[in-house]
């Protein structure tokens, strides 16, 4: 088998492979083995650039950058949908629709998915492009990221049309929904707010990468097109779901508005048991012939309807309001609840985010309250029931200090949440500091948990991140639960976090707003600690993606003589607070403030080698050519369109060899 074909065959495996897993949820083969073909086939396309392939299953990971999404005129328009909420909201749509056609009328229920409406163009099974709604005539295109949604196929099976448009839906499922919050609550983040909103920002990202590492879904529901020999919208769905696309099986052909009735009836029991949000029915008339000729109104077809699920609500008593410390000192009050079962869960708690929130819902201990439960982790509290309002109830006074420390609480301009400024003697932001250093994308120490941890802290043991390097091994054998074997666990895995490389360490060192990426993009930058401590906010801000609240936010905790004798510490323990030495033997400073474009085929090295190489010297690199390019790389077969607007915009062009030459 020569090169060529053990690329093809390693693409369509993990093609299969990855339908069997996004579409079918039926995986063949284990995650391990899957990532070792993929590293395999990586390693053969670097090499062998030649046979680039735009659906390679390599391309999910991402990579590419876009600062400004390009808009794009839909073909076909993407409406919105008219909404109902009752059985004669239903049967008045019904009447007015026998009106205007002949025969019998049918139709298609299917779930509306809550997510960011996308519609994708495939031609020759290809998928060419990805557009969101925008406002329903044009939008963005954000095909890099979407082309990283592993249920989205980049190449059909079957019988598929030449060239057709097909809509659906992003959502971000329930599940992991819960684990991106539960990160970023570890990296001292504030939490998103709901998985729909989520969904769509991350269509937005500058990262395509950084949109593969989010766990979205692609679901399906029309195709457009013409003469694409369809005659129903339930065959849609089915040619579509042939054709690799992931639709949902929920879908229902029914034949009367008695029947349509019944499908909303149970999914609005059963929703609960979908793995992600779904808003409402939605109804299609199934013959197609019948959709073209009801057509549409300004807004709205006339062939479909929404039926929108009650967000279900309850209410119930709020006994008390509590308040949390997190580990940056944010503040938190909580509702303590009567306990009330709530979408198939009982709801003990729901958070009331700040002073702002419990005064604009004027919500006291004793009240009934409305609770209500969207995608979010913990419900929200809509309202308060005034009626049923205890005669001796009292406005709630939000805390002035510290639950924890006692200490009195700041609430700087602008911002809605109290602080508990006692950086060094606040309990729970001692422990979460150190629990945030010693975590997986951290210093990752084996051997020791977020319990020991606070172990350590009450038995007075550690007071900070700093203090785990000089443990003992007698100091922490009289702990509960300790053995001599863990005991040994604990302070080899101490030991070994010292390999840890400066931008983990950059991050568990839990600076406000410094979450994995910024950490990343901070120790490539400034390549030491050093560096970064030298760095003034404006400096700061001139770095790429760093905003002033993040600039403002280092430069304060590097003012802290406390945070200064905690990293010289660090460095005597030997911690990696520079970028290591043969690391930075590769990079030089020789490129910099200049922007390059790579096109076209290369002989010595491979277009991703060329790439870091352009990064490693301090250059950027942009996918596509404007006026701020200073050059374009070009290999064999650069594309004619590239050529013809670097002559246009003059940018001088340079051999791989030229290039060479330039960071010899
Ligand atoms: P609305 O935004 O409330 O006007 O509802 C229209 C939106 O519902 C469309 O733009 C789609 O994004 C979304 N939607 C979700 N599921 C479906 C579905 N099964 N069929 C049609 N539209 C759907
Ligand atoms: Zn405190």
């Amino acid at each position: 088998m020569n090169t060529e074909q053990q690329i093809s065959q390693l693409r369509e495996e993990l093609r299969r492979h990855n339908y069997s897993y996004y579409i079918l949820d039926a995986p063949t083969i284990s995650d391990y083995e899957f990532d070792m073909k993929l590293k395999e086939l990586k390693a053969l396309e670097e090499k062998h650039p030649e046979f680039y392939d735009a659906t390679s299953p390599t391309l999910r990971v991402g990579g590419e950058i876009t600062k400004n999404f390009e808009t794009i005129v839909h073909d076909h328009r993407m409406y919105s949908l008219d909404n109902s909420y009752s059985k004669e909201d239903l049967s008045d749509w019904e009447k007015r629709i026998k009106k205007l056609v002949d025969g019998d009328v049918h139709y298609t229920c299917e779930l509306k998915y809550d997510g960011a409406s996308i519609s994708l163009t495939y031609e020759d099974g290809v998928l060419l492009r990805a557009v969101t709604r925008g406002d329903g005539i044009q939008g963005d295109n954000v095909t890099t990221n979407v082309k990283t949604i592993k249920s989205v196929p980049l190449r059909l099976t079957g019988d598929f049309p030449p060239k057709f448009d097909i809509r659906g839906e992003i959502v971000l499922p329930y599940e992991g929904f819960a684990k991106m919050n539960q990160e970023r609550i570890e990296a001292g983040e504030e939490p998103y707010a709901n998985p729909r909103n989520t969904a769509s920002g991350s269509l937005k990202l500058q990262d395509s990468s950084e949109t593969a590492k989010r766990p979205l879904d692609c679901l399906l529901y029309s195709i457009t097109g013409d003469r694409l020999g369809i005659k129903t919208q339930y065959e849609n769905l089915e040619k579509a779901r042939n054709w690799g696309f992931k639709v949902p099986k929920e879908s229902k052909l029914v034949k009367s508005i008695d029947e349509v009735l019944e499908f909303v009836a149970y999914w609005d029991e059963h929703r609960h048991d979908l793995p992600y949000e779904t808003d409402g029915v939605v109804i299609k008339v199934n013959d197609l012939q019948q959709q073209e000729e009801l057509g549409f109104t300004a807004k709205a077809p006339r062939w479909a309807m929404a039926y929108k699920f009650k967000a279900e609500q309850v209410s119930t008593v709020l006994r008390e309001i509590t308040y949390q410390v997190g580990r940056t000192g944010a503040i938190t009050p909580v509702a303590n609840l009567e306990p009330v079962l709530l979408a198939g869960t009982t709801v003990k708690r729901a958070s009331l985010h700040n002073a702002d929130q419990i005064e604009k819902l004027d919500i006291r201990e004793g009240d009934t309250v409305f609770v209500e439960k969207g995608g979010e982790i913990i419900p929200k509290i809509i309202k308060v029931d005034f009626q049923k309002r205890p005669q001796n109830s009292e406005p709630t006074q939000y805390i002035t200090e510290c639950p924890e420390c006692n200490t009195s609480l700041i609430r700087k301009d602008g911002e809605a949440q109290h602080y508990c400024p006692n950086y060094n003697g606040c309990t729970p932001q001692i422990v979460g500091r150190i629990q945030h250093y010693i975590s997986r994308k951290a210093m990752d120490i084996e051997g020791l948990g977020g319990e020991t941890v606070a172990l350590l802290v009450n038995a007075g043991l550690i007071t900070n991140y700093a203090d785990l390097y000089s443990l003992t091994k007698e100091q922490v054998l009289p702990l509960e639960r300790m053995a001599e074997k863990s005991a040994d666990n604990l302070i080899s895995g101490i030991e070994k976090s010292k390999e840890i490389p400066f931008e983990r360490v950059l991050f568990a060192l839990g600076i406000r707003y410094v979450g994995e990426t910024v950490a990343k993009k901070l120790a490539k930058h400034y390549k030491s600690i050093d560096a970064i401590i030298g760095a003034s906010e404006e400096e700061l801000v001139n770095v790429d993606e760093i905003g002033i609240k993040i600039a403002q936010s280092v430069t304060e905790f590097f003012v802290s003589e406390e945070n200064k004798a905690l990293i010289s510490r660090l460095q005597h323990y030997g911690i990696q607070l520079e970028i290591s030495a043969d690391k930075l033997a590769n990079q030089t400073d020789t490129l910099k403030g200049q922007a390059f474009v790579v096109s076209g085929v290369f002989e010595k090295v491979s277009r991703n080698e060329l790439k870091k190489l352009i990064e490693d010297n301090g250059g950027k690199v942009s996918s596509s050519i404007s006026s701020k390019t200073s050059y374009i790389v070009a290999g064999a077969n650069m594309g004619p369109s590239k050529l013809e607007k670097a002559q246009k915009l003059e940018i001088p062009i340079i051999s791989e060899d030229e290039f060479l030459g330039k960071i010899q």
